[in-house]
């Protein structure tokens, strides 16, 4: 250290470290956050599920960089105020927007543990590692997935299922092709998917450097499931152009509909076809978990890889993506790299090698394994997996009332927590999107959107595990109140219903 930078350290460290000058205040209030944070959770059906960000509040979040110290306090009461009302709304059982998980309170105590440690996960001999190594195994049970599987914590799907694309690109053009680049032989590279298949799958064949076009999207039935035949004419007919066809990844719960492909039948044409398959099991995978949907999911004990999410059905907090592989060896071919600063040795902090930055582009990543082991340990799977079943029991209930009420209209068969309908009306698709931000602007529920046979539908998915039927009760209340307000059968647009009685409104 040169001698000027030496003479700025002061007589006394006290004041210059950021811990705190008096533990006792600020345990005060960390005592404080953690009570409201319960409440929060406990007392979420009294909140709107969302509500429009004001613009002042908005606004505060452009403001200029801090230079000056502020009380902890004071900015705790910022995030009171400002930051936890204006939240997604995940938490609370009226969200039925996306494929969100809805968290714990277990989940937030080992979040904060998580970050007492501030354990960093990318490698080293420390108990940390060996928490997500539990997690790694418990997976590979879960799957029944063989010994030398591995596994790894990432973001999310998306990550995943980039990851995936990786490992399946090195298991057809070898290790070497790290070096090399993908080239000519990797331009002939050819995956297939359905036209159902999350748009994390066409991204990751673009960031893989493919290209987009190289991920043929193969149709779909009735129930959304990719068409198997389809599927193997589209493999013959490009090895016959002299194309590789080197993966197909398929989905365990679509995120449209909750479709599961046919599993079983598409492994089997993998293996015929010495494909890698991958399955896109984001939130579906979990369904394992739920004696009443394992059997639907056959077939995907036999995946080279499955990418899922723990912060979906798993009810973990967010963010806990995770990406588990059949051929270990393969998954370490596709990321280990060597690097002098990152020297293993046998012994000493450098141990436990391989490491999880052998597995993924992450060299620093944080504890996400905690949270999951918190989670599976304190509920137990037999739980989680009964509120898996639940979330699908509501979407039954949902479906049901739908189709009791002439107003209504089901737009997709309900195979898993995803339900897909619309009121009916004369220019149903603007009527229905405006019912949708409608209750999404009363704080009542959060529904969304998707497209369905070129029409919009309201789609509610429940993963969340507050979900009850009074919130499903709820939802349609709104529904039809939003669908008179915005159809009035008094200015002339009568709604059109098949086989139903004129509506009194
Ligand atoms: C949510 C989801 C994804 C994306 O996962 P992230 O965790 O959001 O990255 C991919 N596929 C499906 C089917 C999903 O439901």
């Amino acid at each position: 250290m040169s001698a000027r930078l030496r003479d700025t350290l002061p007589e006394s460290r006290s004041g210059e470290t950021l811990d705190p000058q008096d533990w006792d205040d600020i345990r005060a209030q960390g005592h404080r956050m953690l009570d409201d944070m319960f409440d929060y959770a406990a007392d979420i059906r009294a909140r709107p599920v969302w509500q429009p960000i004001p613009d002042d509040v908005r606004a505060r979040f452009r403001s200029n960089l801090p230079h000056q110290p502020s009380d902890l306090g004071e900015v705790y009461r910022e995030f009171a105020d400002f930051i936890l009302p204006y939240a997604t709304g995940n938490v609370h059982p009226g969200f039925m927007g996306w494929v969100h998980g809805g968290g714990t309170a277990v989940g937030m105590l080992a979040e904060m543990l998580a970050a007492g440690l501030n354990a960093n996960l990318g490698g080293r001999d420390h108990i940390p590692i060996e928490v997500e190594r539990q997690i790694v195994e418990w997976t590979r049970q879960l799957f029944n997935f063989p010994d030398g599987a591995s596994g790894i914590f990432v973001t999310g799907t998306s990550m995943a299922n980039l990851m995936a694309v990786l490992v399946a690109r090195t298991a057809a053009l070898g290790r070497s092709v790290r070096q090399r680049g993908i080239h000519d032989e990797g331009a002939r590279l050819i995956a297939y998917t359905s036209t159902a298949a999350h748009g994390c799958i066409s991204k990751a064949m673009d960031i893989g450097g493919f290209g987009s076009n190289a991920l043929r999207s193969i149709a779909i039935d009735r129930t959304h499931r990719i068409d198997v035949a389809a599927l193997r004419e589209r493999i013959a007919e490009d090895r016959n152009a002299g194309l590789k066809p080197f993966l197909v990844v398929g989905s365990a719960g679509t995120v449209d509909i909750g479709a599961i492909d046919d599993l079983a039948a598409l492994s089997a044409l993998c293996r015929e076809e010495e494909l890698w398959f991958h399955v896109d099991g984001a939130y579906g995978a979990l369904g394992v978990l739920s004696p009443a949907l394992a059997p639907r999911l056959a077939g995907l004990e036999n995946a080279d890889s499955i990418a899922l999410d723990f912060h979906k059905w798993g009810q973990v907090p967010y963010d806990a993506g995770f990406l588990i592989v059949r051929d270990g060896e393969r998954h370490r071919d596709t990321f280990a790299a060597p690097a002098a600063y990152l020297r293993r040795e046998t012994r000493g902090l450098a141990a436990n090698s391989p490491w999880p930055c052998d597995l993924g582009p992450d060299l620093s990543r944080g504890f996400r394994a905690l949270k999951t082991w918190f989670t599976l340990k304190t509920y137990g799977t037999e739980k989680l997996g009964a509120v898996i079943t639940r979330t699908c029991a509501l979407a039954a209930y949902l479906e049901a009332r739908i189709l009791a009420e002439p107003r209504l209209e089901l737009l997709a068969p309900v195979q898993l927590n995803i339900v897909c309908f619309r009121y009916r009306a004369d220019d149903a698709d603007r009527v229905n999107g405006d019912i949708v931000i409608d209750i999404q602007e009363s704080g009542i529920a959060a529904p969304s959107t998707t497209i369905l046979d070129g029409e919009l539908a309201i789609r509610a998915a429940i993963v969340n595990h507050r979900t009850d039927t009074c919130d499903i009760d709820a939802l349609i209340a709104a529904v039809l109140d939003f669908g008179a307000q915005r159809s009035p059968a008094d200015d002339g647009v009568v709604p059109k219903i098949e086989g139903a009685p004129p509506l009194a409104m």
